[in-house]
């Protein structure tokens, strides 16, 4: 079956008469559950709640694997790490992974005895890093400087020195990637991004090869207390139904500014996997289903960049990426990437690509001094 087809069905009852076609979210700290509470199915709200499994069963179907909700994406980076490193194990990270889940290795679990090593993602240098680790940690692409590792390769290595492996899923989603296909144990991701695409709500999920794997992180999970709403998890598995649709409109027009951006004297460099010439390229042309709907692109400096998203009128200035409004950042403006002054990270969205690429070409104007 295609994705298109797949991601309308994902988690959702069979036909019953009289019945909506997916219930509606479930509201409950408590449920009823007198006696031996070993025959309820549900009994408190932390523990587990049907709209988190309809949800669950859906994510489940896409990425191949064991699903669990999370609060937000570092509520499911936080689990994966939290059930696997103990003191003395070894992280290998991407040097350049998104900021936040460094931050979280570094300032937490370094300080509770786990050894953190980091190489660049381009290349596969985190090979050369994985003997005596417990726990690999890929991104691809990574998150802002897009660059891409053979997953499979990697996962293989990874498996032989006796380690875990877990990908930060986030920007291609399972529809564009599928990393427990390619080796991995866990494919970690916020939802807050394409997955769900309507830049209203916080969410994130862990698919697990191993169901046993799955119980130790929903066990993580009840003990933090890292658990999701209803309504979120409710309208992140509504907004599933459109993911397909969506990312075929912002691939393509992720596409089209990449090629107008190339094309242009203002633009130092740009990068998006779906450039025949770009170094990923090779790599995210086989182990991806679509090249995604991120790109950065490298202006003069600081104050190239910010004329650019001054002068845009369709392009969103705002974090995060992933929804229907196409949206860019200045990236430097937070610290911690080690991306250059005038570094734009752009996620396509959904617009007229005619109307994006005239905004697109009228603040390149005006980025000029
Ligand atoms: C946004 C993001 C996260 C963190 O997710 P939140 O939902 O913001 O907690 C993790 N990894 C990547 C690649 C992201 O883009």
């Amino acid at each position: 079956m295609h994705d298109a087809t797949r991601v309308i069905h994902a988690g959702i009852p069979g036909a019953r008469q009289g019945e909506p076609f997916r219930p509606g979210p479930t509201f409950a700290s408590a449920f009823h559950a007198a006696g031996d509470p070993a025959g309820a199915e549900f009994t408190y709200g932390r523990f587990d709640n049907p709209t988190w499994r309809g949800f669950e069963q859906a994510i489940a179907e896409l990425e191949g694997g064991t699903a669990l909700v999370f609060a937000s994406g570092m509520a499911a980076v936080a689990a994966v790490m939290g059930s696997v490193l103990r003191p003395g194990d070894a992280v290998v990270l991407p040097s350049d992974s998104y900021y936040t889940t460094r931050l979280l290795a570094e300032e937490y679990f370094a300080a509770m005895g786990v050894r953190i090593r980091t190489a660049p993602t381009r290349g596969g240098e985190q090979a050369g890093l994985l003997e005596g680790a417990r726990l690999l940690w890929l991104e691809s692409p990574s998150n802002p400087g897009l660059e891409v590792c053979d997953i499979a390769s990697l996962c293989a290595e990874a498996r032989r020195a006796g380690a875990l492996i877990a990908v930060d899923n986030t920007t291609p989603t399972p529809l564009g990637q599928r990393p427990l296909a390619l080796g991995a144990d866990f494919s970690v991701a916020s939802d807050a991004k394409a997955l769900t695409g309507h830049s209203d709500l916080m969410l994130g999920h862990v698919a697990c090869a191993d169901p046993e794997w799955a119980d130790r992180l929903r066990t993580w999970r009840t003990r933090m207390g890292s658990i999701a709403g209803p309504m979120e998890v409710w309208l992140a598995h509504r907004s599933l139904a459109t993911l397909d649709v969506r990312l075929e409109r912002m691939c393509a027009n992720a596409l089209a500014i990449a090629d107008l951006l190339s094309s242009r004297p203002e633009v130092r460099s740009v990068r998006y996997p779906g450039l025949p010439d770009d170094p990923s390229h090779e790599v995210a042309a086989r182990q991806m289903a679509r090249f995604g709907h991120v790109l950065s692109f490298e202006l003069a400096d600081r104050g190239a960049a910010e004329r650019f998203l001054a002068a845009s009128e369709l392009i969103v200035e705002a974090t995060s990426f992933g929804g229907v409004h196409t949206s860019a950042e200045r990236r430097a403006r937070w610290g911690g990437d080690a991306v250059p002054e005038g570094f734009i990270r752009l996620s396509a969205g959904l617009e007229h690509r005619d109307d994006l690429l005239a905004d697109t070409a009228h603040a390149l104007q005006a980025s000029h001094p």
